[in-house]
């Protein structure tokens, strides 16, 4: 080779502008231009152009010259060595095309078509392969209309250019691998940064939900725990699928959580919806929606505005699963991606279904609670109303009590409670709060015919109650939005009719509904159980009154008959007397003081009834007081058989009244004689300290001891009325009288053995307190 020509020095320093502009090209198409630019010019080449091999074939990544139609006959290339690009590529080596003749020669398959599209008859081609390090990456073609030699210079020329593309693409293939590389980590450091962010957020929501058991907040700190970490919008609907309400909407700009509530306001949306929150609780299925795409905005617009506004969010991918609790499907969580452009994919809905399913436990989990702690809160209400009700004397003190109760327990706003009459035809009203003058006016009494939902409520025994719709339909005033009436009914028997009325909304769910039917219940035995005690006393009031009565008519006509007698044994004491008159007047007297004593008795009951037992005191010889009445027993002490032992120590004091004592031991002493069975009876008065005693103590019939108690309480006897004759009272009386005088009266004794009944009195009254 010689000095280089001027053609060649100018070639090489264009060659060398090329290399330098090349280092900068770093995509293939980059390069192709660079080099085809410039081979070319330096060439003065017709045309020029670079293919990519490629496994099926060679792809065209850059031309000059051609017509459009030309670029698009050349675009792919098979790789066969009938063509003479295919050929330099499958021989790794250039492919000289002196002249069209040369091409028709060698290459004929391939010259005729390109003579069809060639203008010019004059022709040459240079086509030379780009050899990689490893592999051929393509091939550049340069043609010329005008026959061409190629010499050696400018075969090598041509050459250096090919290597100088081949190098160029060499970097650029490079390059392209190393961003691919890079865009490669770069997505999995996104992923796996995605995946840690859905496990912190699994675990934080979950912590969040077990934590809890207000859900309603919780499920909104979910919601505001998932933007923007999980999705740019995070909405929860809970109910059914006909009635469910969102209780929950998170973004990251609380201006456009305030829009999508106008939105929803605006747009409320179609249940009906063939997906979405709405579809999710109906079918309990996960939805994934990785592209929200245009036609799923035009389904869900409802007109040209809310189509603009939806497209206006930028909604990219979004992700529905169910909230569930076992079988059930509570609710829905969405997660919708906008600005930060992530796309869900299984991965997400995996992480989401196990956040619904958490859910779903903690409101179960919520749900029970709240229930149980309901329930535990009337149980407790329930015994409170026993026992304010268990207090109760009066059906005025009822009525008090439940409407204390229907106020502070079920905060009604008002109440009243009807007390149905004798002859079952009115409701009268007992109790009543909350109600203006004229609605009491009203309530006073309601005839059972009355169209009243309480008289209908009377009639039929069946509670009702109302919610607000009803109360509406009623014509209620305004301020009440729910109500009920119950019938209050004991032993089938109907007593009256409550009736509560709330000032806010109420379903009155089964478990409100027992707990004020418990209420009622409670209300009514509690009238019951007042109009009993009531009867009784009035029945127990009549028998008093008609004792006393009685008792005072009997003394009238018996005082007359002892004064009688009185006047008989006078003169039966007369030598002139039937023998045998003394002694039966006599007996007629002791019988007359035994009827008087049974008076008197009687007499006593309806005197201690009315607190009427007065004691006057006065200074006694008890010793001298129990001689006189054993004397006074004389005649029926002999006729019993009984002999009485008497051991009284003289002179025991005390301040005491006097009639009443002589009432206590007379008792004391005809019970000895009627149940002794004519054994001996010791009669003994001693002094004890602070008080006196008196002891009766007999050999009888004895005391079972399980009637010992009893015999003092009125009326009550442990024999059999065939056997003893007596009212039961004698005991009771001595018992109030011994009280009242601050003692005490008590018995020891056992069946068959006798009974030792012993009176303790103090001396004197003791100070009142
Ligand atoms: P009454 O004797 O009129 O029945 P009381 O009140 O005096 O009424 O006595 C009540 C009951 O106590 C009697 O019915 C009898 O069963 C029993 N009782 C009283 N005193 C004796 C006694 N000394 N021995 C056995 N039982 C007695």
């Amino acid at each position: 080779m010689g000095s280089p020509s001027r053609a060649d020095l100018s070639r090489v320093r264009q060659l060398l502008r090329a290399t330098a502009r090349l280092s900068s090209a770093i995509t293939e198409v980059e390069v192709a231009e660079i080099m085809l630019g410039e081979g070319t010019e330096t060439l003065a080449a017709r045309t020029a152009a670079i293919w990519r091999v490629e496994p099926d074939g060679l792809a065209l990544i850059g031309a000059r010259g051609y017509s459009a139609d030309e670029e698009r006959l050349v675009r792919r290339l098979p790789l066969v060595p009938e063509v003479p690009i295919a050929a330099a590529v499958l021989g790794r080596a250039p492919v000289w095309i002196t002249s069209r003749a040369d091409y028709r020669e060698r290459f004929p398959r391939s010259a005729g078509r390109t003579a069809a599209a060639a203008t010019s008859d004059e022709l040459a081609v240079a086509c030379v392969p780009l050899v990689g390090e490893r592999d051929v990456l393509g091939v550049i073609a340069f043609a010329f209309f005008e026959e061409r030699a190629f010499d050696p210079d400018e075969r090598a020329f041509i050459e250096l250019i090919a290597q100088h593309c081949a190098q160029g693409l060499q970097r650029a293939d490079l390059y392209d691998a190393e961003r691919a590389a890079r865009e490669h980590a770069e997505e999995a450091r996104r992923l796996s940064e995605e995946s840690r962010e859905r496990s912190a957020f699994l675990a934080q929501a979950g912590a969040l939900l077990s934590t809890s058991l207000d859900y309603e907040t919780t499920l909104r700190s979910v919601a505001m725990l998932a933007v923007p970490r999980i999705a740019d919008w995070c909405a929860i609907e809970m109910g059914t699928p006909e009635a469910s309400a969102q209780v929950a909407v998170a973004h990251v700009d609380p201006s456009k959580v305030a829009m999508a509530a106008e939105l929803r306001e605006r747009y409320p949306p179609d249940r009906a919806q063939p997906r979405g929150a709405h579809h999710v609780i109906r079918t309990g299925v996960s939805e994934l929606y990785p592209d929200v795409t245009e036609d799923m905005l035009l389904a869900g617009a409802q007109d040209a505005e809310h189509l603009r506004i939806t497209r206006a969010l930028g909604l990219r991918s979004a992700l529905v699963v169910p909230i569930r609790s076992h079988d059930r499907v509570l609710g829905a969580i969405t997660f919708v991606s906008a600005e930060t452009g992530r796309r869900y994919g299984p991965d997400d809905v995996a992480m989401a279904a196990q956040l619904g399913d958490r859910a779903g436990m903690a409101i179960a989990n919520a749900q029970l609670y709240a229930a149980e702690r309901r329930t535990r809160g009337r149980i407790a209400k329930l015994q409170q109303a026993t026992a304010a009700f268990a207090a109760a004397r009066t059906l005025d003190e009822v009525g008090e009590v439940t409407v204390e109760l229907a106020v502070s327990v079920v905060a009604a706003s008002r109440i009243m409670l009807w007390q149905l009459d004798a002859e079952a035809a009115t409701l009268v009203l007992l109790s009543a709060r909350g109600l203006d003058d004229a609605s009491r006016v009203q309530a006073e009494r309601i005839a059972l015919d009355a169209p009243w939902p309480v008289a209908e409520v009377a009639r039929t025994g069946e509670a009702r109650f109302y919610d607000e719709a009803a109360v509406r339909r009623l014509g209620t005033a305004a301020t009440v939005f729910a109500g009920a009436a119950i019938p209050l009914i004991v032993q089938d028997r109907r007593v009256g009719v409550l009736g509560i009325a709330f000032g806010e909304p109420r379903d009155f769910v089964t478990d409100e509904r027992d707990f004020l039917r418990a209420i009622a219940d409670q209300c009514a035995q509690a009238m019951d159980r007042v109009r009993a005690y009531e009867e009784s006393v009035r029945a127990v009031a009549a028998r008093d009154d008609f004792l006393s009565i009685a008792g005072h008519e009997l003394r009238t006509p018996l005082t007359a008959i002892h004064l009688q007698l009185h006047s008989i044994q006078a003169l039966a004491r007369d030598p002139q007397a039937p023998p045998r008159l003394l002694e039966r007047s006599a007996k007629a007297y002791a019988q007359s003081q035994r009827l008087a004593r049974l008076i008197d008795q009687l007499l006593d009951v309806s005197r201690v009834a009315r607190g009427r037992l007065e004691l006057d005191r006065e200074e006694v010889d008890l010793s001298a007081l129990v001689g006189e009445c054993v004397t006074r027993l004389d005649e029926e002490l002999r006729r019993s058989g009984s002999e009485v032992r008497v051991a009284i120590a003289p002179g025991q004091r005390g301040q005491w009244d006097r009639l009443r004592l002589d009432q206590v031991v007379t008792n004391l002493v005809a019970n000895a004689i009627k149940y002794g069975a004519g054994k001996p009876i010791d009669v003994v008065v001693e002094s004890h300290g602070p008080h006196a005693t008196v002891v009766v103590h007999d050999r009888g019939i004895g005391i079972d001891p399980a009637a010992q108690q009893r015999i003092f309480e009125r009326f009550e006897r442990a024999v059999s009325s065939r056997h003893y004759g007596g009212l039961g009272l004698g005991l009771w009386i001595s018992r109030q009288i011994v009280e009242a005088h601050g003692g005490t009266i008590s018995v020891l004794s056992a069946p068959g053995e006798g009974a030792r009944f012993e009176v303790r009195l103090p001396w004197a009254p003791l100070p009142t307190p």
